[in-house]
């Protein structure tokens, strides 16, 4: 065991190694901090080649306890999405993203996948984390809406020759003027509704059905392939759903976690899926009121300024916290802010009952 290794408490927490300059190498978490980084050293160091160059290099560890496995998870996606430590990997990767993109200010729009929603006049879905599957999603709604994936601006003429996009239905030609301006555009919000409305997905699985099932019964084949096509497509478009729907995470929380600290909890706000900057409270009558009345505020002003979609470094605590809810939130207490005051947020949390 080299010799810089302190004596470390044997609570859940989070774990830094760092160079000797102080800065971070590598972050971790683990619930018994001393058993875990002593791991590290044990049987000749691990096998994994990167750790063990890192534990070549490394020359102190610091730790921070928590109360609370969400609290070390937040903890250790913070200090790796904002250190950005060398040796954590997959983390930092996630605090990259990508999103759909529908610039609504050109006169005939297209979907884009771009790594940040920057445009104001365009709409955006994501993040998400990796590119193909918003590059899959993209595909399917030109195809579903017969949207045109041509990158050029478009300059309408009777004289253009469509491509053939157009001469496989998949494309309503606006560039030679098959389709009008304000008809395309119908198109596009159509698209834009079903990126963010999954029960119009349903209903237009419905009504393609029915017209397929009206060509075939007119003998109409061709068409009715063509109607069968498109739900195909709706029906794939759905699967992907998971990755488009963050309904969940976009609501705002209250959340009340076990401290370290005898006669402390942990405050934890969440504004819009947003986690906010979490505080250590002391639980004695009139502090914990006040504080609990304090992250209520700060959560109505966060709402207030949130943009529509949260960007990648948000996304990661974010659905951090979705799972903790989803899985019952245990060792805390959480309330949902939509419709709750300060007042019924005291009320609820008072009993400050945490495992
Ligand atoms: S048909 Fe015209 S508008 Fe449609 S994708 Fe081809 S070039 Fe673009």
């Amino acid at each position: 065991m080299p010799d810089w290794v302190p004596d470390l408490p044997t609570s859940p927490g989070v774990y830094t190694f760092i160079d000797p300059h102080g800065h971070p190498l590598y972050v971790g978490k683990s619930v018994n901090l001393r058993r875990r980084v002593r791991g590290y050293f044990y049987s000749g160091g691990p096998d994994n080649e990167r750790l063990a160059e890192m534990l070549r290099i490394a020359r102190g560890v610091r730790t921070v306890e928590t109360g609370s496995d969400l609290e070390a998870r937040l903890e250790e996606a913070e200090r790796i999405l904002f250190d950005r430590p060398p040796y954590n990997k997959a983390l930092k990767r996630r605090g990259a993203g990508w999103y759909l993109e529908l610039r609504w200010n050109e006169p005939f729009p297209r979907l884009r996948v771009v790594p940040r929603p920057r445009r104001a006049g365009s709409r955006y879905v994501g993040p998400f984390w990796g590119r193909r599957l918003p590059e899959r999603i993209r595909r399917l709604i030109e195809k579903i809406f017969r949207l045109r994936s041509c990158v050029e601006p478009v300059r309408p003429h009777v004289e253009n020759t469509p491509c053939l996009q157009y001469d496989m239905g998949l494309c309503t030609a606006p560039c030679a003027r098959h389709v009008r301006i304000d008809a395309y555009r119908r198109q596009a919000e159509s698209a834009a509704r079903l990126l963010v409305d999954r029960e119009y997905g349903w209903r237009l699985i419905d009504r393609f059905s029915e017209a397929r099932d009206r060509a075939a019964a007119a003998l109409e084949f061709e068409r009715a392939a063509e109607h069968q096509a498109r739900v195909d497509w709706l029906e794939e478009l759905d699967e992907y759903r998971f990755a488009i729907d963050s309904e969940g995470e976009a609501r705002s929380w209250l959340i009340l976690l076990p401290s370290p600290d005898e006669g402390h909890r942990v405050l934890q706000p969440v504004a819009a899926g947003r986690v906010l900057r979490r505080r250590t409270i002391e639980w004695v009558d009139g502090a914990w009121q006040e504080a609990i009345e304090d992250a209520c505020y700060a959560v109505g002003v966060a709402e207030l300024g949130a943009a529509a979609v949260l960007s990648p470094r948000e996304q990661v605590p974010s659905a951090m916290v979705a799972r903790w809810l989803e899985d019952g939130s245990p060792d805390g207490v959480a309330v949902d802010l939509t419709n709750v005051d300060a007042e019924e947020a005291v009320r609820r949390l008072g009993s400050g009952r945490v495992a």
